[in-house]
């Protein structure tokens, strides 16, 4: 097909195709783990055992591949499984370059699972490009990989997807960027030159709190992509079938639900910015932010900028004034994720422990589809008990 077909048409069609054998429409969910061998010994209908692939998270893949204009995507069962699956591909002896404020569960595996693989990473701040190329011109680390999260994760900081791919190229490493709060539809960092795009379908992708997965798409077929596909059948974190099925059934809304969460979160966090009892919101929508231009670039749908679905704000009075706040809500529910068709409200450096880079008082929302009225009602009403 010469044309890319728009983001919500792809959204609905992708990865759905009339089944052959019966003319269903919506596809079936294929629960074999294993699939009939041909006489001659081969398997010309492309399916042999379930772990390596099977006929629904095969039609999963192809849809996220199209949606962030990929040649290949890899589904797992978490969206931790396909941060991991791409961490490893820096191999025994590689180092890692990754955003400081990552989510804390990457940060984990960089600090406690890559080390005892061989895989050593420094954790750098990611939005200034002048610190991350120092962190690669340290030739004795031997760098394959720049690891980034933007918006990040509890601050919402911005990097620059371009500016560190022409970077990652320089310096002959790998760049993946983990895309989970920019989701498929606001934010394609295969088009400006990543390697990889990883998710936590989880959040946006899920987007109904009912599946946990992950995936990992990538620009090329080659064999870098080889040793992301590899791991997934060697290390077996591998989505079921209904949970393939489920998000499927996901992608259709996508893009509806996706710009509505990001028209809640800046009207949200406009509000929020004026409220006396808030010192800070952290949203690249807003003016203020310092990474408001750069997002405005990358994040955006139908050339028309959008920020996402997820900010954080600082409440006057720190962690007990933060945490009288999410005692009050009333619609907004008490609860960690993002990216569901409900709004969240979490006090985040409690979620994370004690080595959380979340300052005490602040508290991270994930907006939902609900109307925004009855959200800022909520909000409104909860603040003013403080
Ligand atoms: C949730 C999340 C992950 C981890 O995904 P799981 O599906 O919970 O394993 C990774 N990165 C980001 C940005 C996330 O929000």
């Amino acid at each position: 097909m010469s044309k890319r077909r728009h983001i919500d048409t792809c959204a609905v069609h992708a990865g759905r195709e009339i089944d052959a054998g019966t003319g269903a429409v919506v596809p079936p969910i294929h629960l074999s783990t294993t699939y009939e061998r041909d006489a001659d010994g081969g398997y010309s209908r492309g399916n042999e055992y379930a772990r390596d692939g099977n006929p629904t998270r095969t039609l999963l893949e192809r849809a996220l591949a199209e949606l962030e204009g990929g040649k290949a995507c890899a589904a797992f069962s978490s969206g931790t499984a396909a941060c991991l699956a791409v961490l490893q591909t820096a191999g025994s002896g590689g180092h890692v370059v990754a955003t400081r404020d990552s989510y804390h569960g990457t940060l984990r595996q960089l600090q406690e699972l890559l080390p005892g693989m061989g895989i050593s990473s420094s954790l750098v701040d990611t939005t200034d490009l002048d610190t991350v190329a120092s962190a690669l011109r340290d030739n004795s680390n031997n760098t394959r990989l720049i690891w980034v999260e933007t918006p990040s994760n509890p601050l919402l900081q911005v990097s620059d997807i371009a500016g560190l791919a022409h970077l990652a190229a320089e310096h002959n490493c790998q760049l993946a960027v983990d895309n989970t709060f920019g989701s498929p539809v606001l934010q394609h960092p295969l088009a400006l030159g990543a390697d990889y795009s990883v998710h936590s379908s989880t959040k946006f992708i899920g987007g109904h709190g009912d599946v946990v997965g992950g995936a990992v798409i990538s620009t090329s077929d080659d064999e870098g992509f080889a040793a992301v596909r590899s791991w997934q059948s060697r290390a077996g974190a591998v989505p079921s079938a209904f949970d393939c099925w489920l998000l499927l059934r996901s992608l259709a809304t996508l893009s509806m639900r996706v710009r509505r969460q990001a028209k809640n979160a800046g009207r949200i966090a406009e509000y929020l910015s004026e409220h006396e009892q808030v010192c800070a919101v952290h949203y690249p929508g807003l003016a203020s932010h310092p990474g408001h231009k750069l997002a405005g670039r990358q994040m955006n749908a139908d050339g028309q900028s959008r920020f996402g679905g997820v900010l954080s704000f600082e409440v006057t009075g720190g962690e007990a004034a933060a945490m009288a706040v999410a005692a009050r809500v009333r619609l907004f529910t008490r609860a960690t994720s993002l990216g569901g068709v409900e709004s969240l409200i979490e006090h985040r450096a409690s979620v994370e422990g004690p080595d959380s880079v979340a300052p005490p008082g602040l508290l991270r929302l994930a907006l939902g589809i609900e109307h925004f009225t009855d959200l800022w009602t909520d909000l409104e009403h909860a603040l003013r008990g403080v």
